[in-house]
């Protein structure tokens, strides 16, 4: 797990991440529903999709569209277990994710996610 800081920091100077916004639907979606409702979304798809040791059609779970979680995780490289070993030195294989890494990428959702919530 890795310095938010430091991972954005990273995270602006990939151009495939940097390239994902929040916009259209989905951005009307984050601030119908709200950041806590999107979040409790996040934390659904990823106990189904991301946590589990060894996830089916691991790197191609996340859809690219459709939910504003979906595009925070391509633009976060919090989509797969190969992008969060790589990135964010979270083991891969066999391996559940554990309640504090869950949180980690909670954490790395919600701050990408803020910059997108209308003030
Ligand atoms: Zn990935």
């Amino acid at each position: 797990m890795k310095d938010l800081d430091l991972l954005f920091q990273r995270l602006a100077k990939s151009s495939f991440r940097s390239r994902f916004k929040l916009k259209g639907k989905e951005l009307d979606y984050l601030n119908t529903k709200g950041l806590d409702v999107i979040i409790n979304h996040g934390r659904d798809f990823m106990d189904s999709r991301l946590a589990p040791a060894n996830p089916p059609n691991d790197g191609k779970q996340t859809p690219m569209r459709n939910h504003p979680i979906f595009v925070a995780q391509h633009a976060t490289a919090t989509c797969c277990r190969g992008c969060l070993y790589k990135w964010h030195n979270i083991p891969a294989k066999d391996h559940e994710l554990s309640v504090e890494e869950k949180e980690y990428v909670i954490k790395v959702l919600s701050k990408w996610l803020e910059n997108f919530v209308d003030t």
